[in-house]
């Protein structure tokens, strides 16, 4: 579950990184409180507004503006609220903006030069390991840092057993170039920002700038963060942080109902039970000459209603050419299943214009396919793998 940069930030400041102040604001006006409100205790009135949406790139789509007084800052809360703001990270068509985050201007001038830098944790899944990754060239496109000058990207390998050892978080003050109360405060910051991945059981972490203000204060400018769904269980709090209208609708609607999908751009929609059956499934399809346009799996208890449910889903993307229904009959019964496809088929109705090809095996699977095939409808069915596919192959092209 990816958060927005100030629910990411409220996460952050609750393990004690020290981020720059802000509040959510949804119209100019609640913009304009909040500027007010947050010059009480920073004392500065220059705020930045910036565009939430779940995509980096903001600052340079426009979605990222400095204000040097409350006009200003109505005047710019306006024009990013309700903007269809286009990133290099959006789809071509942009992202509207539903809300801004007025923050503190943290790049004010003091003794020296703020300068930005780059951090991210992430678990490097070759060494078992989790991975601080961080550079002194900060507020770029990290990507382009790693292709132009690689050898300025760092990377600090932590054992989760033994967790962050403090000659690490020196060791990265140090890699970064700073000496005095900034070095301090950057294993400060290190620490802090590597207790907050752990406890909020993060896969990803991306602070992009870290800031080092005139002032020698190291501080989070932005956050992304994505938590491990796989986790959310244990932060029950977290998932009111989920913004649905950021998130694929018909992904919503099948977690609602408890089915394990993933929209894809292919042509043939998929229903199977079983991840591994589902990805092996895909890899079938795309040797048929297909395009998987959905990952689906139906789980154990592949049931009439959940096959009418997981048809419901697959026919919502007008792409879809043909639909492969890949179903092992261990746990549940071949011809269960086949009865629970050829209802669902009915109730449907009209709704379902695509060829159907189904491959049910394992308990039951000849009085399943007898079933089927005497259906009398659009649906084909196939025993084996090689058929399945050459089967789909004949319905797309
Ligand atoms: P992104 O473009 O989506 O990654 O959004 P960021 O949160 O990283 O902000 C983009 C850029 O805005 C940063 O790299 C900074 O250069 C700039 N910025 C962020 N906060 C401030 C601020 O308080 N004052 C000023 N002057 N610039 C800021
Ligand atoms: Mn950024």
């Amino acid at each position: 579950m990816n958060l927005h940069e100030y629910q990411g930030k409220e996460v952050l400041a609750g393990f004690g990184v020290t981020i720059q102040r802000g509040i959510v604001a949804k119209t100019a006006a609640e913009a304009v409180a909040a500027g007010k409100q947050l010059t009480e205790t920073t004392g500065t009135d220059w705020h930045i507004v910036k565009a939430q949406i779940h995509a980096g790139g903001r600052g340079k789509g426009g979605g990222v503006k400095l204000a040097k007084n409350l006009q200003e800052l109505e005047t710019i809360a306006d024009s990013i609220i309700g903007m269809q703001l286009i990133t290099p990270q959006t789809p071509p068509e942009g992202k509207k903006v539903n809300q801004v985050l007025v923050a503190e201007d943290v790049y004010y001038p003091g003794a020296s030069e703020p300068s930005e830098f780059y951090m991210s944790i992430l678990l490097n899944r070759a060494t078992g390991k989790n991975m601080i990754m961080y550079s002194t060239e900060g507020g770029m496109d990290i990507e382009a840092v790693a292709e132009a000058t690689p050898h300025l990207i760092f990377t600090e390998e932590i054992d989760p057993a033994l967790g962050l050892m403090p000659f690490q978080a020196r060791k990265v003050a140090f890699n970064l170039g700073l000496s005095g109360a900034a070095f301090k405060d950057m294993t400060k910051f290190v620490s802090a920002l590597y207790r907050a991945y752990v406890g909020s059981d993060a896969s990803l972490f991306e602070i992009n700038p870290v800031l080092k203000t005139s002032d020698d204060r190291i501080i989070a400018v932005d956050a992304k963060v994505t938590l491990d769904d796989n986790s959310l269980f244990r932060h029950p709090d977290f998932e009111a942080l989920r913004d649905l209208s950021e998130e694929n609708p018909v992904e919503v609607e099948a977690r609602a109902v408890g089915l394990n999908y993933v929209d894809l751009d292919g042509n043939v929609g998929c229903m199977v039970n079983g991840a591994g059956l589902a990805m092996a499934t895909m890899d079938l399809i795309k040797q048929a000459g297909g395009d998987p346009a959905n990952f689906l799996d139906v789980g154990g208890t592949a049931d009439a209603a959940r096959v009418e449910t997981a048809f419901r889903l697959i026919l919502k993307d007008p792409a879809v050419k043909a639909i492969l229904i890949n179903i092992f009959g261990g746990i549940v019964r071949c011809d269960r299943v086949a009865q629970g496809i050829v209802d669902a088929y009915k109730n449907l109705g009209d709704a379902i214009q695509v060829p159907i090809i189904v491959r049910l095996q394992g308990t039951n699977a000849d009085i399943a396919k007898e079933l089927i095939d005497s259906s009398g409808l659009n649906v084909l069915s196939a025993t084996a793998f090689q058929e399945a596919a050459d089967k789909v192959q004949e319905a797309i092209s």
